[in-house]
């Protein structure tokens, strides 16, 4: 994934929570592109103070002064993953009537939402109740460490794309369909969860033509079907319980993961996406 160098990216979409102090637990009610399972993966981070993220976390700068053109994202990650919220709402402004922007938050450890105080332990997530994602970029860590993905530019896009696909589900009213606590893999909230995928890959497609993005090759995608298998429910429980039981997917399986992504891929219609429409996902 290469950016376009002379593209101009706008850092008002992102908001920098990284350099702000720590909050007291809580939360709920939050949309992610998994569930938990960090906590489950064991060891995992507890929320409390901050971790050392690299070349991510110098959240003392001014996002609008350190990544103002598509060359910055080509080198610098934080400032890749602005040009790619960027990328994703100008899609979704192009191709979905009466879209509204949602900002990106990045922070790190906990913060508050209006969906109560969100951790990294629960990964990237969106809040419906302030239209807003929220992700510390540390979790791109984990993703490669603890969920085995190979990572690259790519796969960390693609989980900015499924939580702006919570968002586009929000605006057309599928996100209400998923309010239940039914799991499994033909469950309500699994088809809310690949749907989300759907429209991730739907964007992918698309993602050339907005003008930021100026090569995606076939090992991006793979990257990001690679993020996709990692994060399956069965490939998590199988790592975590060394058994897989579908009847408590929440988030889909491997397979169905990269299955909805890709038939949003080779799809240009939002309706290819409908996963509530299919008798079987
Ligand atoms: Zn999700």
């Amino acid at each position: 994934m290469r950016f376009r160098r002379d593209a101009q990216l706008d850092t008002s979409q992102v908001s920098d929570r990284r350099s702000a102090g720590p909050l007291v637990a809580g939360g709920g009610g939050l949309i992610g592109v998994i569930f938990l399972v960090i906590q489950l993966l064991g060891g995992g981070g507890g929320g409390t103070g901050p971790s050392p993220i690299g070349p991510l976390g110098q959240g003392s700068e001014d996002l609008s002064k350190e990544c103002v053109t598509g060359d910055d994202a080509n080198q610098r990650d934080d400032c890749r993953i602005v040009g790619v919220v960027n990328s994703v709402q100008a899609y979704w402004e192009d191709n979905l009537p009466g879209y509204e922007r949602a900002t990106t938050v990045f922070y790190k450890g906990q913060t508050q939402t209006q969906c109560g105080v969100g951790t990294s332990d629960v990964g990237p997530f969106y809040c419906p109740t302030d239209q807003t994602i929220y992700i510390d970029l540390g979790f791109y860590d984990d993703l490669r460490t603890r969920f085995g993905a190979k990572g690259g530019p790519f796969a960390e896009a693609y989980v900015i794309g499924h939580e702006y696909g919570h968002h586009i589900e929000n605006l057309t009213g599928v996100l209400e369909k998923g309010r239940s606590n039914a799991t499994g893999p033909q469950s309500a909230g699994v088809r809310v969860e690949l749907q989300a995928d759907c429209l991730a890959g739907m964007w992918a497609k698309g993602a050339v033509d907005t003008g930021f993005i100026e090569e995606l090759t076939e090992q991006d995608i793979q990257d990001g079907l690679d993020a996709a298998s990692a994060i399956g429910d069965d490939r998590i429980q199988e790592k975590v319980q060394g058994q897989v039981n579908p009847e408590s997917f929440t988030h889909g399986s491997s397979e169905q993961r990269q299955r909805w992504f890709l038939t949003g891929y080779r799809s240009t219609q939002i309706s290819s996406c409908d996963t509530f429409a299919a008798p079987t996902v």
